[in-house]
């Protein structure tokens, strides 16, 4: 249950989008966010602000409390992965795209 609002089950979506206490409040940081920084710190912030709602998700559903340490390394390398991702997929698509043109 929610604990800001206590009329739907907490969840992501209702926080961020649904709870009348937090509504759109989200969407006007991320506005800001997107407007002030560079796309990798946008990315880089995101992927952090994900790994601190999962650690708290496993502090309050298993009682696992992670170290801020820790939670900084699992977001860095996955950020580090989907940037290698991101990099090859555009490694390929100008492959193909210099293949297509010969
Ligand atoms: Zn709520």
């Amino acid at each position: 249950m929610c604990g800001m609002c206590c009329q739907k089950p907490e969840s992501v979506g209702h926080l961020l989008w649904e709870c009348p206490h937090t509504e759109g409040d989200f969407f006007m940081l991320l506005q800001r966010m997107v407007s002030k920084l560079e796309e990798h710190d946008v990315e880089k912030w995101a992927v952090i602000a994900w790994a601190i709602w999962n650690a708290r998700n496993k502090y309050y559903f298993e009682r696992i409390q992670l170290h801020p340490r820790d939670i900084l390394r699992g977001a860095t390398g996955f950020l580090q992965e989907y940037q290698r991702f991101m990099q090859a997929q555009q490694q390929d698509r100008e492959a193909e795209g210099q293949h297509g043109s010969l």
